[in-house]
């Protein structure tokens, strides 16, 4: 099912999710409904709070590119957190798919390692890099509360995009 994404100045964005406490067969269903509603918007991520859920888990996922390590793969984590960053710091643009129609600059790691629980309740850790990488930084920090707006590397460096045309998905 397609869930409304909620925008900026719903206060669900600015909650501290909670841990999902079990994995339940509706965990499982918001899972698909978030992956569902992240490529209803063409998006690479989404996180439980964006449809309202203060949740820790979110979804990443970018179409098969072979210069893009990851991608054409379906990450779906539940409680994720951050072991580790590595790499150069790396300024990208960012849009947020609460946050329709501006882009801005944000520098995140360039890798990260990351813990969590899969949809069958396996523990696991990704070793991202890359776009990856930072789509799942954006969403650790949708799941704390924070919006990519909060880390612009510059304040005024956020723009307004056509989001049919735009070349830097959101997340
Ligand atoms: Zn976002």
């Amino acid at each position: 099912m397609i869930r409304e994404v909620k925008r900026i100045g719903d206060p669900v964005l600015r909650k501290k999710a909670k841990k999902v406490e079990k994995i339940t067969r509706d965990v499982l269903k918001l899972i698909d409904d978030m992956l569902e509603t992240m490529h209803h918007h063409n998006g690479v991520g989404l996180a439980a709070p964006q449809i309202g859920i203060p949740q820790r888990m979110f979804v990443v996922e970018m179409e098969h590119n072979d210069e893009i390590p990851g991608s054409g793969i379906t990450y779906a984590l539940i409680n994720p957190e951050l072991l580790r960053t590595d790499g150069a710091l790396l300024t990208g643009a960012e849009g947020c798919l609460s946050i329709p129609g501006w882009r801005g600059d944000v520098e995140r790691p360039t890798k990260a390692i990351i813990k969590g629980q899969d949809r069958h309740g396996n523990r696991i850790k990704v070793e991202v890099e890359g776009g990856i990488a930072r789509a799942m930084l954006h969403e650790l920090d949708h799941l704390d509360g924070v919006l990519y707006i909060d880390k612009l590397t510059a304040p005024d460096r956020i723009w307004q995009v056509d989001e049919a045309a735009v070349g830097v998905p959101a997340e």
